[in-house]
């Protein structure tokens, strides 16, 4: 019956209120509802103390309020990074990352079961794709990951899709699931304090600077030549390196936001000074950013993290260039929380 019992957290708010009507119900419940899922974020329709009994039991019956069932619980050794995995309705699993450092404290989600894309780099690519995940799922990790860092009396300051998937192929799911973060009568999460990374799925791009979001976009990039890119990540060949770059300066041009790039650095593949002056060369003049970030080794890829020594020599060319950048340290990976190790267990 699972198809015919709505699931609380995939509902929008109009869907919510439109349920209660046909109930006949007072508007203003949907409202309550709302705010027991997202503001106090109850874990059972039994929590919803202010609806009458009537009223919660009948949502017992004819609705879902699925809390994922926790299977494993990973710390990283300097107690930054950690990593849980969660049971899905359907006994899919994905893993949720918390992230605290300085004063952020960040949840990793993911937006599908797997990936399609293929990035040779990335455990997620390596087991293939499954399924979407729902903005209700969605919703349900970052929820999850909210309540971890509210028991310790604290807040969760920002959320990146940066898990498993592509959010740009499970678009409205994702869009669905950003809303509600935002929501202010809801999560009430600032936009810019949300970064969606895409490997560059064009279309999608263009979508999303219609949407009026302030959301921060990141795109995986790691490597400036089509010849590089289209061996690192299959996507390459269907939008190249021109069409990326001309749909985010669109984007740039109509969020006046910052587009934020990925680089992987991989010893001796993209860490060489003709991709470093290449990269230089392809975002001279836009509003960008580069993160770099050492390779995370997975089992399923050759290559290695690049020596110190590469990375400064590659730093020193975007310097020189005047490409702000920033290089990230890895972490979490000894609990394997890293940037592309989340894969699901088989
Ligand atoms: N599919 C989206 C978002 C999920 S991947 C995307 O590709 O952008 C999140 C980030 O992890 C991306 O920047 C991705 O390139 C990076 N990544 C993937 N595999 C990695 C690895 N082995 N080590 C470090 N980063 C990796
Ligand atoms: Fe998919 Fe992103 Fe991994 Fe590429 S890096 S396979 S797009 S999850």
């Amino acid at each position: 019956m699972l198809d015919v019992q709505p699931n609380l957290y995939d509902l929008e708010l109009t869907d919510l209120e439109a349920l209660l009507k046909s109930w006949e119900e007072a508007p203003y419940r949907a409202r309550q509802i709302w705010e027991w899922l997202y503001c106090h974020k109850v874990t059972s329709i039994e929590q919803m103390t202010s609806l009458p009994k009537s009223l919660r039991e009948r949502l017992q019956a004819e609705t879902r309020l699925p809390v994922p069932h926790v299977l494993d619980k990973l710390e990283s050794l300097d107690g930054e990074t950690r990593k849980d995995l969660l049971e899905l309705e359907d006994r899919e699993q994905v893993e949720v990352v918390l992230m605290r450092y300085i004063e952020r404290r960040s949840a990793c989600i993911s937006t599908q079961i797997g990936c399609s894309v293929g990035c040779k780099f990335c455990a997620t690519g390596q087991m293939g794709f499954k399924r979407n995940l729902t903005s209700g799922e969605m919703m349900m990790q970052v929820l999850h990951v909210a309540r971890e860092v509210e028991a310790r009396g604290k807040r969760l300051s920002n959320v990146v899709l940066m898990g498993m998937g592509e959010p740009l192929l499970n678009y409205n799911h994702t869009l669905a699931a950003l809303r509600r973060m935002v929501d202010h009568k809801g999560f009430q999460m600032g936009q810019r304090r949300i970064t969606l990374s895409t490997s560059g799925i064009v279309p999608g791009i263009y979508k999303l600077a219609e949407e009026q979001f302030q959301i921060n976009l990141a795109v995986s990039l790691h490597a400036a030549t089509d010849e590089l890119r289209n061996q690192l990540m299959p996507i390459n060949r269907r939008y190249n390196l021109n069409d990326l770059m001309k749909a985010l300066s669109d984007y740039i041009a109509q969020t006046n936001r910052r587009v934020m790039f990925e680089w992987v650095l991989i010893e001796g593949v993209n860490d060489t000074p003709e991709q470093a002056e290449a990269l230089a060369a392809r975002v001279a003049g836009m509003l960008v950013h580069v993160n770099l970030i050492p390779l995370n080794p997975t089992e399923g890829f050759e290559g290695q993290p690049s020596s110190p020594e590469r990375m400064d020599a590659f730093v020193n060319i975007l310097d020189r260039h005047h490409i702000p950048h920033t290089l990230r340290l890895r972490r979490g990976t000894d609990i394997v929380a890293g940037c592309g190790q989340l894969r699901q267990r088989s």
